[in-house]
This record gives structure tokens, sequence and C-alpha cells, in this order.
């Protein structure tokens, strides 16, 4: 066996393509394969699929290929035209080491994609020598076109929520199939449209809107009313995190108004807000003497009120709806301004808060989602478009099927 026919094995090539040369040269850390489709060979029609068409011309195209120890890599080819009788049309004849439109060879684009999946574009570029916009055309590529096949007809819950895309007031939402823990879809903003483009691409892939029966999402106005619009079949749960975090809004206000008055509330934030399962033994102690009656804070009051509306969660179902009346009596009639307003805002969602009693669902799993968006963005420095973020969140949480060779 010679090394052509070594490389033959590795490239996997087959009948008529054979390896004709390679040159290795020690100086430039480089090695050229040249391919080459013996004599006479014919071919099958890209465009009609008729055997035995014989080569017009040819034209010469070079590949990046995955490197040979510390030496880069490339193929080169004469690649043939076809003149078909058949059709009539000329076209260049495909070639099973690479993509027609890429300058790298398949083997190549699939170690890109397995390093693109942890680590930045930027440093795979700077590995390989080549400029990071060639790596995101190989992403976009294999992303969008995995996406093109997937099959989203078993879809039946839907978790939304935003993340941020760029500083400021850019946002990028989010479509998570809760069965399965995937990004079904990404889109650009935070408002209602955002639920229309999602029932356009779910349709698209096979979807149903009226199989969707359970959707999650914040108390957003924007999300309930595309939900509301979108998705007349789904029942709608507001996120646990998320309506504790209105709760937990509340006591903060209460105690950011009485701290002035109350000097011994200063440095408390964290007390009132975090589970005293996670304060040190310290902090629970000075909670424990903040909230003894004698005190008489209302930032006390505030945090039992909080406190009790935990336990909302903690109610067999059948009770949940007389508990959470008590509470908002209870926080309604606390003289706690803030307080009152949260209460307002519970009353207002009340169906998709005692939703999670049947479904059962929360974002959670979103969350998980967005911080490993935020952490990819974070090695990145940013993304410098809204389509290569959203790709790589199908990169990263989309488990989406690519067509490659690994
Ligand atoms: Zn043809």
């Amino acid at each position: 066996m010679n090394d052509l026919t070594l490389f033959q094995l590795a490239l996997g090539l087959e009948e008529p393509w054979y390896v004709s040369s390679s040159t290795f040269d020690v100086d430039k850390k480089r090695l050229d394969i040249r391919i080459d489709f013996k004599p006479g060979s014919v071919f099958r029609c890209p465009h009609c699929g008729r055997e035995g068409v014989k080569a017009y011309d040819t034209t010469e195209m070079t590949w990046r290929h995955l490197n040979f120890f510390q030496h880069e890599a490339y193929l080169t080819a004469r690649v043939p035209r076809i003149s078909c009788s058949e059709c009539g049309v000329v076209k260049l004849q495909s070639f099973p080491w690479a993509r027609r439109e890429s300058g790298f060879t398949l083997l190549f684009e699939a170690m890109i994609m397995a390093m693109a999946k942890s680590m930045p574009v930027k440093s795979i570029a700077a590995i390989i020598g080549e400029h990071d916009t060639r790596i995101w055309r190989i992403i976009n590529h294999y992303v969008e076109e995995a996406r093109e096949r997937e099959d989203h007809s078993a879809v039946t819950m839907v978790g939304v929520d935003e993340t941020s895309s760029k500083r400021g007031h850019n946002y990028v939402t989010l479509f998570v199939d809760l069965a399965v823990s995937k990004v079904l879809f990404a889109t650009e903003g935070k408002d209602a449209s955002t639920v229309k483009r999602f029932r356009e691409d779910l349709v698209g892939h096979k979807g149903k809107p009226e199989s969707i029966k359970e959707f999650c999402s914040d108390m957003s106005g924007a999300f309930i009313k595309g939900v509301n619009d979108n998705f007349a079949d789904a029942q709608l749960t507001f996120d646990k995190f998320h309506i504790m975090q209105v709760i937990n809004n509340a006591v903060d206000e209460v105690r950011r108004q009485e701290q002035n008055e109350r000097p011994e509330l200063k440095k408390s934030r964290y007390l009132w807000l975090r589970n005293q399962s996670n304060l040190k033994a310290s902090q629970r102690d000075r909670l424990a003497e903040l909230s003894l009656p004698k005190m008489n804070l209302k930032t006390a009051r505030a945090y039992r009120i909080r406190l009790a509306f935990q336990e909302f969660f903690e109610q067999p179902p059948a009770l949940a709806e007389v508990f959470l009346r008590k509470w908002y009596f209870w926080a309604t009639h606390s003289r706690l301004q803030p307080m009152k307003e949260a209460a307002y805002t519970i009353k207002r969602h009340w169906s998709g808060i005692l939703r999670w009693f049947t479904s059962r669902i929360n974002n959670g799993v979103l969350e998980g989602i967005n911080s490993l968006v935020q952490a990819a963005k974070a090695r990145a420095r940013g993304y410098r478009t809204n389509r290569y973020l959203i790709n790589m969140i199908y990169l990263i949480n989309g488990k989406l099927n690519f067509s490659l060779p690994i």
C-alpha cells in the first residue's frame, strides 16, 4: 500500500475518484492532496439523474481538510461539468467529500460543528487560521438545514420566556418543548407577535396549534395576549419563579420605604428575599430578631405574607383556591401598599396561577437554557447579529440532528 492508496482510504473515495498525487511542503507546513477521476469515466446527471453521462469539461476546486498533525491539509480536484443530452443542462458534478458551496470538506465542517458547541467561534477561527465569518457560514448552514427537517408534530407543552440579546433593551424570545427540554423556536423581540411567529414556525414543522394544550409564561401582557390570540386550545400556567418574583419585589419595596425611619433594616435586603435554608446561621439569627413582634416592623409583616404565599404551592389541589382566597384577603388588608398591589396582580392572573395544580409545569428548564445562552454569549463577548445568536441557541439547546459524516 503506498501513501496515495492510504489517503484514498482515509478520505473514503470511491470510483471514479482516486488520489492522483500528494505533496508535502515542510516549510509551509502544508499537505496538498490531489484528486482526479479516471479518463473516460461516466457520471450521473445531477439534474435529471440520467446515468452514463461523460464529462464535458473540468474545473479545478480546492477545499480545506482536517489538519494532518500540525500541517494544514487541502484537497484539490479536477471536477467535471456534465452536459446532459437528456435534459440539456450543463452542471458541475457533485463530489462526495464536500458540499457544493463550501470551501471545506465535510469532515472539516463536522469538526467545526463539534467545536462550536463549546467554544467561541472567534477561538475556533484563531485555532484553524480562518476568518470567523467562514465558520459562521458553516454553522448557519447546518443549523438552518437541520431545522428545516425538524418535526414538531408531537409537541403539546410549551414554555416561553425572553433572554437578553445585546446590551440594553434587546431581546430574543425562546419557545421550549417542556416535555423534552429543547428549544423549538427563537425569535427577536418579546412582544405578542413573537407568539404569532412561533405558531407559523410550528405549522411549518408539521405541528398543529390545536395540539398545544399547555403554555407556561411569566405574567407579561404580551405573552398572555399572544397565547390567547394564537393558541385557543391552550391553557396558560404562570411560571412559579416569576410569580414569586412579584411577591419578593413587593417585600423589597416595603423594606426600602421603611428603612429610612428604621435604621436596623440597613443591609437586611437578602435576609427577606432568600429562602431561610440559604442563609448562614448568623443571618438566620438576625432575621429571627428583626421578625420579633415587639420590633413591629412592616417589613416583617410583608415577609410573613410572602412565606404564606410560598405555602400556597404546598397545598393539596382541592384546597389551593381556598388557601389563595384567604391569602388574598390577608394581603389586601395588610395596609402595606406594595403587598396590596402584588395581591391585585395575583388576582388578575388567578386562573393561570391555579392552573399549576393541574398542569404542574414551570419554566425551570428555560432558566437553565437561559443561563447556557448567556454563558455562551459572554464567552463570545456578544454576537454580531441576532441570526448568529439564534443559531447558537439552536446549536446548543435545539437537540438538532445534523447531516454530517460523523
Ligand atoms: Zn440531465
